[in-house]
């Protein structure tokens, strides 16, 4: 069996440490080894026979090491940030990527915040000088932070932990963040503004963002010169979204009074000036270290590999769409049917697909369905790729199909119906479906034609002229070959107009025998499809 061991048990591997209670969790569920501090070619050695991976900031997940995992079906970061993880090539190789983003948040946010007040007060060189021997009370005057403005670059998680955080502090607290609304800040009793206005205005700064293509040196030269003379920078987000060079050519310029960097470009930083300037306070990346954060995080993450590994809907997916656990239930039978209506229109068409279009109709359009239609295009992918939720987007992109989706409230006589609609450059066809009850999945249009068939088995599926003797001959040549037929439906547009036949059959139908299907009068395509 694939994605376990011997004794039946997944096996996962963590190439960070992580708390005990965390390991404790996996143990329960799975056979865990840890194995820290491995290069690159030992973690690509080892993978190979694991499930999972378990990593935090310390390992990086590259390329390589994905690649090799050929049974890996999930990674683990115990944290938020997985920059030291290739999502994409996760993601195309249907590996699922699960982080703990909330478990560090109180941390992270505490940690910017003693910093804040060990620039503000000086607190580090103060503490040095003294045990030094020296007394110098003059040297280490400060500054007070109440009323002084705090820009806050990055509204998320932690950032809106440190604005509240500051504002009991009585700062005044702006942000920039385009991903915000302008209710949620208000809500925090924080004004969000145009990123340069919150440079130009902040006596202190904090950054909150990722570190993407983006984010990468988003405060440079540049931006420097637009903040206020005496400014204060903390980084407590990541190495390289502040431009380090440039930041100690702010210092020593005398531009910038002061800065506490926890996260650097490299870690450890090597030969940096940053660790050689007074002005700037350094910490080891300390945000998310604490007890409570690493006993938060390890649990967390334990809980989400386990689930994923089960195969259980996961809370904090980062490469695939999380659907809360009562949506999920009440969308579960659509996502059978949705990929067994996938699976099914892909073995009906002929010729190189252009386009998908998704279609929910009547009450299920009024749901989230981003699942159900990763569940369709899934199937549909499904018989010409390896691939699967968490691929499935990004594959379809790759092939060059364009997907599309369409929603209407009218389900014609259903209340629910879902369906795929495949072009391809020989031509076009549909298939749609419902769920009658709690879990009864009914194929009810084929091309237009109404039908009610099970998507279940072998199933084959006739284009034909509606006229006699045409049914009774396929029944027959069926039967001459021992296939015992358990369901037939017919569909037409008009007496005599174009019809199509779905035969549920309990064994699979030769080549030779679909040829004999072909060549009853008045029938133009057979397909023999498996669901
Ligand atoms: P989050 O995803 O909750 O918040 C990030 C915010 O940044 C979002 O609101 C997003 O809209 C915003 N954003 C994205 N791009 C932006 C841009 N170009 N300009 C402005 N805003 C932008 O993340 P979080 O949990 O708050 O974590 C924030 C950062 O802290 C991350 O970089 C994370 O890796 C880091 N972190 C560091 C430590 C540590 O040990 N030092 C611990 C935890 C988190």
């Amino acid at each position: 069996m694939t994605g376990t061991n011997e004794q039946g048990k997944p096996k996962i591997l963590v190439a960070d440490s992580i708390s005990d209670e965390g390991l404790r969790k996996l143990q329960e569920f799975a056979k865990v080894d840890v194995a820290l501090k491995l290069s690159e070619d030992e973690l690509a050695e080892r993978i190979k026979s694991y499930d999972a991976l378990i990593v935090r900031s310390g390992t990086k997940v590259t390329r390589k090491i994905i690649e090799a995992g050929t049974r890996l079906r999930v990674i683990g970061r115990a944290g938020v940030g997985v920059d030291n993880i290739d999502v994409d090539a996760a993601t195309e190789h249907g590996v699922l990527v699960v982080n703990a983003p909330e478990a560090n948040t109180i941390s992270a946010a505490e940690h910017t915040i003693a910093l804040l007040l060990s620039l503000s007060r000086k607190i580090p060189r103060a503490d040095k000088s003294l045990k030094a021997g020296e007394w110098n009370r003059r040297k280490y005057m400060g500054v007070e932070v109440r009323g002084k403005t705090l820009g806050i670059i990055g509204l998320g998680r932690i950032g809106t932990e440190v604005a509240r955080l500051a504002l009991g502090l009585g700062m005044k607290v702006v942000a920039y963040d385009p991903y915000v609304s302008q209710e949620r800040a208000k809500e925090l009793g924080i004004s969000l503004l145009p990123f340069d206005k919150v440079l130009s205005i902040a006596d202190f700064l904090t950054v909150h963002v990722p570190l993407t293509d983006e984010t990468y040196h988003m405060i440079s030269d540049k931006e420097f010169e637009i903040m206020k003379n005496s400014v204060r920078i903390i980084n407590t987000a990541r190495g390289g979204i502040i431009d380090e060079a440039a930041l100690v050519r702010a210092i020593k310029s005398g531009k910038v009074a002061g800065a506490a960097i926890d996260v650097f470009e490299q870690e450890p930083p090597k030969d940096s000036e940053l660790l050689t300037l007074e002005e700037i306070i350094v910490t080891p990346h300390l945000g998310a270290s604490t007890e409570e954060a690493q006993r938060g995080v390890a649990v967390v993450i334990a809980e989400e590999v386990c689930r994923a590994l089960r195969g259980e809907p996961v809370k904090n997916a980062v490469n695939l769409v999380y659907v809360p656990a009562e949506i999920l239930d009440a969308i579960k039978p659509f996502l059978t049917l949705a990929e067994r209506l996938g699976r099914l229109a892909a073995q009906l068409v002929s010729g190189r697909i252009e386009s998908v279009n998704i279609s929910y109709q009547g009450e299920i359009a009024t749901k989230d369905t981003r699942l159900i239609s990763i569940a369709m295009l899934r199937g549909f992918l499904s018989q010409f790729a390896d691939v699967n939720y968490v691929n499935a987007q990004l594959i379809a992109r790759k092939m060059g199909i364009k997907v599309t989706e369409t929603k209407t409230e009218d389900a014609e006589n259903f209340s629910s119906l879902i369906g795929i609609t495949v072009k391809t450059d020989e031509a076009e066809r549909t298939v749609a479906g419902t769920v009658f009850g709690k879990n009864d999945l009914r194929i009810v249009k084929i091309d237009g034609y109404r039908v009610d068939a099970v998507p279940s088995g072998y199933m084959l599926i006739c284009s034909y002229i509606d006229k006699p003797r045409v049914i009774g001959p396929v029944g027959v040549i069926l039967g001459d070959h021992g296939i015992n037929i358990a369901a037939m439906q017919v569909g037409r547009e008009k007496i005599g107009g174009r019809a199509v036949m779905v035969l549920n059959v309990d064994n699979p139908v030769g080549e030779d025998v679909l040829e004999k299907v072909k060549t009853v009068d008045g029938i133009f395509d057979v397909k023999l499809v498996k669901l």
